[in-house]
């Protein structure tokens, strides 16, 4: 299997949970990196995994995104599948009320954290040929108001529903799309949400398995939806978080 990671930033990334699993199943990988500052953390996580396209990727600027498309379709001439495991909301309008946030700060929220999927999904369409995987990363934000989530809320649910429409799209194709819906986990991403201590601990003491997901739990599930074991599964939200979600 042929596949490429979006959003390893370190060794706390549910992404690198994530490449470790398909690692283990055998997966060659292509890693992205941010800029400059994040390639330090990535370089020896891609090594350890053996990746052999490391490549940077804001996935702000198409020429990269085309850049990466054209170094997989060259060294490999398909992908069997596409990890999406980023966000981004700038610090004031992420940390503020829905109601005051920006016009500009919510559509780069949505413009990095959801339309990119849809710009990753066009572009691994053509080399997707014999069918393939596709499996971004949500919270249980988006369905239900959760304090200090905020802007990543409306941003999530989005995501989930554009996730639905690639998946009815691409189908015809055997291209699967799903989400999976993670239980809080410390990274740097989750470090910009006010009151993460106390979701952490909220998730720990009342979810019905009263345990914390870790990166390694995400990686499982991860690399099974993306392996030909999950084939009729597509269109999904599918929760990692100890049951929390079937909380009333
Ligand atoms: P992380 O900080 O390790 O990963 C976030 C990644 O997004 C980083 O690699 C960062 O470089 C990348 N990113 C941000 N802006 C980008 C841009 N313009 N172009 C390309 N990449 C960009 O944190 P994480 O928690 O592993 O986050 C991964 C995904 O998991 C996110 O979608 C997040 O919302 C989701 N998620 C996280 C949790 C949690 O509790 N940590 C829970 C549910 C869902």
């Amino acid at each position: 299997m042929h596949g490429v990671i979006i959003g390893l930033a370190n060794d706390q990334s549910l992404a690198w949970g994530c490449a470790q699993a398909l690692r283990r199943q055998g997966a060659t990988l292509a890693l992205t990196y941010l800029n400059d500052r994040a390639l330090p953390h990535v370089e020896p996580l891609a090594q350890s995994v053996e990746a052999d396209i490391i490549l940077p990727l804001d996935v702000s600027r198409a020429d990269q995104m085309d850049a990466l498309f054209d170094e997989v379709a060259r060294r490999r001439g398909k992908l069997d599948f596409l990890l999406h495991s980023i966000a981004f909301a700038p610090k004031e309008d992420l940390q503020g009320r829905v109601v005051d946030s920006s016009p500009e700060g919510f559509a780069m929220a949505m413009d990095i954290s959801c339309h990119s999927l849809i710009r990753l999904a066009r572009l691994a369409e053509p080399l997707m040929r014999e069918g393939g995987s596709i499996l971004t990363m949500s919270f249980y934000g988006s369905e239900k108001v959760v304090p200090g989530y905020g802007l990543m809320g409306p941003v999530k649910a989005a995501l989930e529903s554009t996730m639905r429409y690639l998946a009815a799209e691409l189908g015809p194709q055997h291209i699967r799309v799903n989400a999976l819906s993670t239980g809080p986990v410390k990274t740097r991403a989750a470090s910009g949400l006010s009151h993460f201590d106390a979701l952490m601990e909220r998730a720990a003491q009342d979810a019905p398995l009263h345990q914390l997901v870790t990166i390694e739990q995400v990686g499982e599930m991860a690399a099974f939806l993306l392996s030909d074991q999950a084939r009729y599964v597509t269109g999904q939200t599918i929760y990692v978080d100890s049951g929390y979600n079937i909380l009333g």
